[in-house]
């Protein structure tokens, strides 16, 4: 199989390519990522930021996390979609957002962080590695489910 992959917004104005594969795959249960993804939660795919291309204008909030980094949220000024964000403690990575992607088949999460914010109605996988919080350093590549 090919590697890298693609997404676009809702309105087409923004897309973008990646010719990496994903390096980890995060299930984030943060007020950020619940504020920003109509739902409980926001599934980040993490991917080097030089093999990545956008196509479009993106708008920037930037706001800071709950460890004092600065997270800016790429969105469609248009329609609104989230795209990807970048990290101010995580450099030469982003983190596209499962949402916007063509093939959502490749967004299944490896980890779950923030699980102690998900709401009690939320299903996790008990399968996944997951942190009450963020953990100090995330998985480079998560082959295959850590028992805890
Ligand atoms: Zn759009
Ligand atoms: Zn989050």
């Amino acid at each position: 199989m090919a590697e890298g992959f693609s997404g676009k917004c809702l309105c087409g104005a923004v897309h973008y390519e990646s010719s990496a594969d994903p390096q980890f795959i995060g299930q984030c249960h943060c007020i950020d990522c619940r504020k920003t993804s109509g739902t409980d939660h926001a599934t980040h795919i993490a991917i080097p930021e030089d093999a990545f291309t956008v196509t479009g204008t993106l708008k920037f909030f930037d706001h800071p996390a709950n460890s004092g980094n600065i997270v800016g949220r790429g969105f469609c000024p248009e329609c609104g979609a989230p795209i990807y964000s970048r990290n101010s403690a995580m450099k030469g990575l982003v983190f596209v957002r499962a949402s916007s992607l063509d093939d959502l088949e490749i967004a299944k999460p490896q980890v779950i962080v923030f699980a102690s914010r998900a709401p009690s109605w939320r299903h996790l996988d008990p399968e996944l590695p997951a942190y009450a919080e963020m953990p100090e350093k995330m998985p480079k590549a998560v082959s295959k489910p850590a028992s805890s």
